[in-house]
């Protein structure tokens, strides 16, 4: 598993490590890069309650949230295959699609938007503290982001009053009263 950690109280970067979690490690040393140069530390993980039978992820060892959602990785070729992709489009339809140069070039594009799906990782972050879990294996019951869930995995953490979303976010309960 890559883990990408954050502080569980302002979701700071905190650094990255290589793991497996069948062994429940109980500490990893992070590391990051800083300005003056890269920086290690320890730190703790806490293994109970997160994994299922089957010893997947479903809370985080980080910051003991209950709750994860899926997030696809997509490589930073993405943006370069979708405009020649475009450049294709406009080519064939300006009626040059039996030229073979253009035949060629999208035979390229086929093989590095086959590539650029390869490459692409669906990694597991959590709603508390945005740590992201990589190179897992992904359960069933793990949803893409979802408003509603992030808003509750926020009102149980109490400890993170720091972040601007959970600062701005209208307590429920408050609201209905007023
Ligand atoms: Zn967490």
């Amino acid at each position: 598993m890559e883990l990408e950690a954050r502080d569980p109280q302002d979701r700071r970067p905190l650094g990255r490590a290589v793991l497996d979690p069948a062994t429940r490690p109980p500490r990893v040393r992070l590391k990051r890069q800083e300005p003056d140069g890269p920086v290690e530390e320890d730190l703790f993980l806490e293994w109970e309650g997160v994994l299922d039978d089957s010893a997947r992820l479903r809370g985080c060892p980080v910051c003991g949230g209950r709750s994860l959602f899926r997030q696809r990785s997509l490589p930073a070729l993405t943006p370069f295959v979708l405009v020649l992709a475009f450049a294709g489009v406009v080519l064939a339809l300006l009626g040059h699609a039996d030229d073979p140069r253009v035949l060629f070039g999208l035979g390229v594009l086929l093989t590095l938007d086959v590539g650029v799906l390869f490459f692409a990782r669906t990694r597991l972050v959590c709603y508390r503290c945005r740590s992201r879990f990589g190179r897992v294996p992904i359960a069933r019951q793990h949803r893409p982001w979802d408003a509603a869930e992030s808003a509750r995995a926020e009102h149980q953490a109490g400890a993170i009053t720091s972040s601007p979303e959970a600062a701005t976010a209208p307590d429920p309960e408050d609201a209905e009263q007023t």
